[in-house]
């Protein structure tokens, strides 16, 4: 395709009644004023009134932007102790000792926008451009399923080479490719926003959860740091989830980039996003929400430069109030963050990571590590197996499940009983089976012994004697050579 027909491609991206008909009165949910009127008047929140909402959140209410602003803005650290403690009661209550694990796959990093901070960036010269074709992707998948992936972010660059309909054959080739036992059961997508009719046709090949993160929130900041191509219209962003839930996607993330603006903005900002979707959806709000923080990045200076940057404890922090604001929620660690980071902060409730990771296209078939092919720096290096013995060393079992998804345990389903608490009812034998299916075809000899301790552990735990006496079973069939079996 050539210049020119890049351009025109630009030009009918955007369709302006698919943000409009969103708004109310005209206007998009970030209310500026009134976030930052809420962040004065909660300047100074009293013990009791943390208390208070701590509660609240342990009883698995979202919270309201005034109780959230509250936390934001807590100075007392007993209290920030004990709201760490409150975040792990809540992830326990809602999903229990299980950490869903996937692999993210970058797909193609062509793209057409110029967001400062990405080294994928239209005009970075130094960022080596690459598009996978489908033979290409294949042993990108095959080699992810022989170190025992099931589960898969996609990810891909603004680009007419990356369309609707490409990323629908990719979608294709990831569940169809199987190696031996291991297949891909579920691939969600982080792209660009699509419009209803683009998002249609994901849904129909099985889409599973499709992510755009807003990056920053606030308006000005938005505009600054995308100042051209399609991501410039904050809008256009800003609804791609509601369309994403009108093409009948009926999982959707969201997510802000941490570092870009204030930080209690931007948590005000996903409480926004979450409170507009369930209002317009019939209650359904994300299925996740994931707090990446700017990493380095070849070639781009901005991240150096840039005033907004969050230390470690404010990380910790931030991703506390998110897990007290939207108790039910999946919440996504990636790893940008280093091995000990992660450890800390999956404490506070965090219900997914990924795993393995190799972020350069093309990466997992070759085995290597390659900047230049690279979004940013990863902190995170170790591999599958270690990190799955880490997890299992801090007793959390490492769920490979999608069953749920597979059974229509999705959208507006999903989020009742993750609101009554109740997923882990199902997803914690499922977590055990799944687990047990990887000890056996892919773990290293260290992993399986603190493996098969922690399936002990949780097998003991199971809720009644049914439930244990149907995992018994499947276990036995699964050792009997059985793969794929879910309550
Ligand atoms: N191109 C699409 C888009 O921007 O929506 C899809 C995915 S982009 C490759 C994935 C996400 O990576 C972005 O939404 C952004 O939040 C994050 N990201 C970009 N540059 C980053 C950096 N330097 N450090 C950490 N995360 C970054
Ligand atoms: Fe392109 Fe996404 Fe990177 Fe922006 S964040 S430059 S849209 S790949």
């Amino acid at each position: 395709m050539g210049a020119v027909s890049v351009k025109e491609w630009m030009q009918n991206v955007i369709k302006p009644e698919q943000i409009e008909k969103y708004k109310d009165n005209g206007k998009d949910f970030i209310n500026e004023a009134h976030i930052n009127e809420l962040l004065l008047k909660k300047c100074q929140p009293e013990k009791q009134e943390i208390r208070d909402i701590m509660a609240k959140s342990l009883n698995l209410e979202r919270l309201e932007p005034e109780e959230t602003a509250a936390l934001l803005n807590c100075t007392d650290e007993d209290l920030w102790q004990e709201m760490y403690q409150t975040g792990l009661q809540i992830k326990q209550k809602v999903y229990g000792r299980r950490i869903v694990t996937f692999a993210p796959l970058y797909i193609s990093n062509y793209c057409v926008n110029s967001c400062v901070y990405c080294g994928f960036r239209g005009n970075n010269d130094q960022s080596i451009r690459q598009h996978l074709t489908m033979d290409e992707l294949r042993e990108e998948i095959k080699a992810l399923v022989q170190k025992g992936h099931k589960r898969l972010i996609m990810v891909y660059g603004e680009h007419p080479k990356s369309d609707a309909h490409y990323i629908a054959e990719t979608l294709k080739v990831a569940y169809s490719t199987k190696v031996g036992h291991g297949e891909i059961r579920r691939s969600n997508v982080n792209a660009a926003p699509m419009s209803i009719e683009d998002l249609e046709i994901l849904r129909d090949v099985g889409i599973g959860t499709f992510q755009v993160f807003q990056e920053t929130y606030h308006h000005s900041t938005y505009k600054k740091l995308h100042p051209r191509g399609i991501k410039a219209d904050y809008g256009w962003r800003l609804y791609a989830l509601h369309r994403a839930m009108d093409a009948g996607v009926d999982d959707v993330g969201i997510g802000a980039l941490f570092g870009l603006y204030d930080w209690k903005f931007e948590v005000l900002g996903l409480l926004f996003h979450t409170i507009d979707l369930e209002k317009k959806f019939a209650g359904v709000g994300p299925h996740t929400i994931s707090f990446p923080r700017l990493e380095p990045a070849v070639n781009t200076p901005f991240i150096e430069n840039n005033s907004y940057k969050i230390d470690d404890e404010t990380f910790k922090k931030l991703v506390t109030v998110i897990r007290l604001s939207v108790p039910y929620t999946g919440m996504i660690l990636t790893a940008r963050e280093n091995p000990s980071i992660r450890q800390d902060v999956i404490q506070v409730g965090c219900t997914q990571i990924d795993a393995g990771a190799n972020i350069a296209i093309g990466g997992y078939s070759k085995g290597s590590v390659d900047y230049e092919r690279q979004q940013f720096i990863l902190g995170d290096n170790r591999s599958l197996d270690e990190a799955i013995r880490d997890l299992a060393k801090l007793g959390y079992i490492t769920s490979f499940c999608t069953a749920g998804y597979r059974c229509g345990r999705t959208g507006n389903y999903f989020m009742e009983i993750a609101k009554k608490g109740k997923v882990h009812h199902l997803c914690m034998p499922n977590a055990i089976l799944t687990f047990k299916e990887y000890l056996l075809d892919y773990a290293s000899p260290e992993t399986i012994e603190v493996g098969e301790k922690l399936i002990q552990n949780e097998f003991e735990a199971l809720p009644n004697d049914l439930v244990k006496k149907q995992v018994t079973e499947f276990l036995r069939r699964i050792e009997a050579g059985e793969r794929d079996l879910f309550l």
